[in-house]
């Protein structure tokens, strides 16, 4: 028989224009979890004996990385998006740095290539570049961008060590490592305007 669970509103301020309370359901599970709704609720999953303090620190610590994805959904819903604070893009940065050189690590072997130094930027248009030196760039707002978007955009840049153009050989070799790099793309043409624009209103 399942125990019930229990729903509490924790006091928590997000921010200018986000509600201040944040509903957090205690069951009999072991991790806490977030879970963003996609008309922009926030919700928090935990375990029944957590107590405020501890979900409290579980949301300060993801504060920057939230309210980047609700900025994100606002843009997606055709809102005007909100621009990003420095605070959010710092915290996109520090994921970017520990997140994008890891991807890289795991997709290099893949393509089969080497690389040189492993810049993150916020640059207004780009997702990534690859130097002709090997150095490779990338945009720290790929942190809002689904997982397989962004190993999309990584073997992209290390595909450039292959082939240093767009030509039919790349994306031949993009398509071997990422089968599905279309539909990648199109997440990109899709949603990529408006999340630079998040960032630079
Ligand atoms: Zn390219």
């Amino acid at each position: 028989m399942a125990r019930r669970s229990d729903t509490v509103f924790l006091p928590f301020r997000l921010g200018e224009g986000y509600p201040g309370a944040v509903p957090v359901i205690r069951s009999d599970r072991r991790t806490i979890a977030l879970e963003l709704k996609h008309d922009g609720m926030i919700l928090v999953r935990a375990p029944r004996f957590t107590d405020d303090a501890k979900i409290r620190a579980f949301l300060a610590e993801r504060e920057g990385w939230l309210r980047a994805h609700l900025a994100k959904q606002e843009a997606e819903a055709g809102e005007e998006p909100e621009r990003l604070t420095r605070e959010e893009i710092d915290a996109l940065f520090r994921e970017a740095a520990a997140d994008l050189p890891a991807r890289v690590r795991r997709l290099a072997p893949a393509v089969g290539v080497t690389y040189g130094r492993i810049t993150i930027r916020n640059q207004k248009t780009r997702w990534g570049s690859c130097t002709s030196g090997g150095n490779l760039n990338f945009n720290c707002l790929l942190m809002l961008a689904p997982e397989a978007a962004r190993d999309y955009v990584v073997i992209h840049e290390l595909c450039h060590r292959l082939e240093m153009n767009h030509s039919p050989r790349f994306w031949a070799e993009v398509a071997r490592v990422c089968p599905d790099y279309r539909t990648q793309r199109k997440w990109f043409r899709e949603h990529g305007r408006a999340l630079l624009k998040s960032m630079f209103g």
